[in-house]
């Protein structure tokens, strides 16, 4: 058994996976009768494609990695869910997170009735990673690191992260959502070099398209193939499909609006600094600023009364009086400044 199998859950080494009609006949036919579909067309009366072929290959291309290193979710959720459900073994494993982070980590354990190890960032929110090492013990089976971090909005230290990848035997996950606002290439390039790194990315920030509800995990072929086999056959619907391979041959739009969104978020870091309500703008590489406030929930119950909805993230570790906020429109961030300046 390779390394990697010998980390998969044994109920999953074991399991033999669902066999849609599909995956039995993928060729192309005259008349479909093995699925129990509706013969009458509707646009949508076919299942659509599990294994996302055209979808896959058009990342492929965009990334510069191969189909099988790629793993399409309905959402970077999805896949959280399925690295944890594969790789950790309910009451005995655990995963580590280092907080403050994306609650998904924590919430998809919990589910899954996994421990859960936690570390605090730096004041700076950056890792530390002796820190990681002290609280590695034989039970933690994934690390889960954000970068840029939520809701801190930095990039963590690449270095650090190539350090913990050396050192640890088990999963790394970087969760990469808001890579495309950052100045870096993030962790694909160097996913040959980390057979058991994995990379999450989405289309629900730059691409702007969370409604469709697509996420992608970045691996190794074997680790691929494991969520690849506990998924749901039909994970992702067809119009989702369509619509994403759509606005990935119109990424020049995504890659304008990205640079709007990357230019007001130094406007609105650069006015939010100067407004005596506010202690401290974070440095971000995201599409969002994390604020400390003289007194963070009056102004967001004040925001709240002008219908401007900020995240409060007061009572989060290491963020007392903190407010997040994502970067809108011009017109939007005009008003929230004005809005901010009158309280
Ligand atoms: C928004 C976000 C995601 C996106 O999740 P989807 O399920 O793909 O919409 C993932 N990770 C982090 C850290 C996020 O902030």
């Amino acid at each position: 058994m390779s390394a990697i199998q010998s980390l998969v859950r044994k109920s999953i080494q074991e399991l033999k996976p669902y066999s849609s009609a599909r995956d039995e006949f993928s060729g192309l036919a005259d008349i479909y009768l093995d699925a129990n579909e509706s013969p009458y067309e509707t646009n949508y009366n076919r299942y659509p494609d599990p294994h996302q072929k055209t979808l896959k290959a058009a990342i492929a291309l965009e990334k510069g990695i191969q189909p099988n290193e790629i793993f399409i979710g309905n959402g970077s959720d999805e896949a959280i869910d399925l690295l944890i459900r594969a790789f950790c073994e309910p009451n005995q494993d655990s995963i580590l997170i280092t907080e403050p982070t994306y609650g998904m980590y924590s919430v998809c354990a919990n589910i899954n009735g996994v421990k859960i190890s936690k570390v605090t960032l730096s004041e700076t929110f950056e890792i530390q990673t002796d820190v990681i090492i002290k609280a590695i013990d034989e039970s933690v089976k994934i690390i889960f690191l954000c970068s840029p971090n939520n809701p801190s909005g930095n990039l963590l230290n690449k270095e650090k992260i190539r350090e913990l990848l050396s050192m640890y035997n088990g999963l790394v996950v970087i969760d990469e959502a808001y890579i495309d606002f950052a100045a870096d290439p993030g962790f694909i390039p160097e996913l040959k070099q980390f057979p058991r790194l994995a990379v999450l990315q989405t289309f629900s920030k730059a691409w702007g398209l969370a409604g469709l509800r697509i996420g992608m995990c970045f691996s190794s072929p074997e680790i691929i193939s494991v969520l690849n086999k506990i998924k749901y056959p039909y994970n992702v619907n067809t119009i989702s499909q369509q619509l994403c391979l759509t606005a990935l041959q119109n990424k020049n739009d995504k890659e304008l609006r990205v640079r709007e969104i990357i230019k007001e978020r130094e406007m609105l870091k650069e006015q939010l600094e100067k407004l005596p309500i506010v202690q401290k703008v974070y440095p971000t590489d995201a599409n969002f600023l994390l604020v400390i406030f003289k007194n963070a929930s009056d102004i967001f119950k004040s925001l709240s009364s002008s219908k401007i909805i900020v995240r409060d993230r007061s009572q989060v570790v290491l963020c007392d009086n903190c407010l997040r906020i994502t970067v809108g429109t011009p017109k939007e961030n005009y008003i929230l400044l004005n809005t901010l300046k009158a309280l």
